[in-house]
């Protein structure tokens, strides 16, 4: 059991990667929103807002610094070098656990609702130790961006993820999830699979997701899709298996089919054609290559691992 604070120190994580258009208005935001429950004496007057610039190439940092000049809640974190959305938000994360209760991880870009924040804190106060925000409606995403996602948790579920659908890093987590966080060793991050893997008591909060403020998505069709594969790859060995069992399954069948044909050979009448004889040797070194493939894609992600390089590198702290 944990002892119920009456005034938190909340932190929220924001990491950012090329997002000079949006930051102002988000940082105007997140700052009014915080400093009007530090002045409800809801939170602590300790809680702040850490922007993680992620080896942005614009003129992100500068902001970034500019603001947590003016303001003392406001500070910034640079690493330095582009480490990719999970990485940045685990170094934000990790770095500003030791000062808060509890951390709410939220993408720069607002398209997620932040007037649930102070519901989620008042859950976190009630005793929950993650409180998930999940989409109601993915009304402003693509038709293909929706099924995809939709395909990609049905995927995920079947293979005994206990991720929660919709659900994209907008989240709440109580000082002792982060802890526990900070044990997970792994380079293929995947946060939204091994925060529901820590356990803790959760809860879940609807929204609605909105469009981008301004600027692009820095997640195009390929990263994508790289990510919803590091996502399935990193959490079961399903596709391993679905492949052992293809092959399986074809070596039965490529056995009744040679019964066929020895038979065939005392009978007399010989096998027609030669499609019976070329086309499983297509189908089969297709799958062949198929397995192999797979069989490589976990060769790497074990090679990533062994090699145990580190997440992320801070260049400079401004708090
Ligand atoms: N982001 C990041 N590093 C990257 C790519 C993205 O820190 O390499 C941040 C980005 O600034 C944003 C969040 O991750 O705050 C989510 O990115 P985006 O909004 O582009 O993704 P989408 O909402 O389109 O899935
Ligand atoms: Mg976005």
């Amino acid at each position: 059991m944990k002892n119920v604070i009456i005034k938190p120190i909340i932190g929220i994580v924001s990491p950012c990667y090329n997002e000079e258009q949006v930051l102002e208005e988000t940082e105007k935001q997140l700052r009014t929103l915080i400093l009007d429950l530090v002045e409800r004496e809801l939170i602590s007057e300790k809680s702040f807002i850490a922007f993680i610039d992620d080896g942005s190439r614009d003129g992100t940092w500068e902001i970034i610094q500019k603001k947590a000049n003016q303001s003392v809640v406001v500070k910034g974190l640079k690493l330095a070098g582009n480490v990719g959305h999970q990485n940045a938000l685990l170094a934000g994360l990790l770095t500003y656990n030791t000062g808060a209760d509890a951390l709410i991880s939220i993408d720069a870009d607002l398209q997620d609702d932040v007037q649930i924040i102070e519901a989620m804190i008042q859950k976190y106060k009630s005793g929950i130790d993650v409180v998930y925000g999940v989409r109601k409606e993915r009304m402003t995403d693509t038709f293909f961006k929706k099924n995809s996602a939709l395909l990609f948790y049905f995927l995920m579920k079947k293979m005994k993820s206990n991720m929660i659908p919709n659900h994209a890093d907008y989240r709440l987590c109580s000082n002792r999830v982060i802890n526990a966080l900070s044990d997970f060793n792994e380079v293929n991050l995947f946060l939204r699979g091994i925060i529901p893997l820590i356990g803790f008591n959760k809860e879940i909060i609807y929204y609605d997701r909105l469009e981008r403020l301004a600027g692009n998505s820095k997640f195009p069709f390929r990263k994508m899709l790289s990510f919803a594969w590091n996502g399935i790859t990193s959490f079961s060995n399903f596709p391993l298996k679905l492949v052992s069992a293809l092959g399986f399954i074809i070596f039965i069948i490529c056995l009744l089919m040679s019964g066929y044909a020895f038979t065939a050979l005392f009978t007399g009448d010989t096998v027609p054609g030669w499609l019976s004889t070329v086309l499983p040797m297509y189908f089969l070194g297709g799958i062949q290559l198929f397995s192999i493939g797979i069989i490589g894609e976990y060769i790497g992600k074990i090679y990533a691992e062994v090699k145990q390089r580190p997440r992320y590198i801070i260049d400079e702290r401004i708090d």
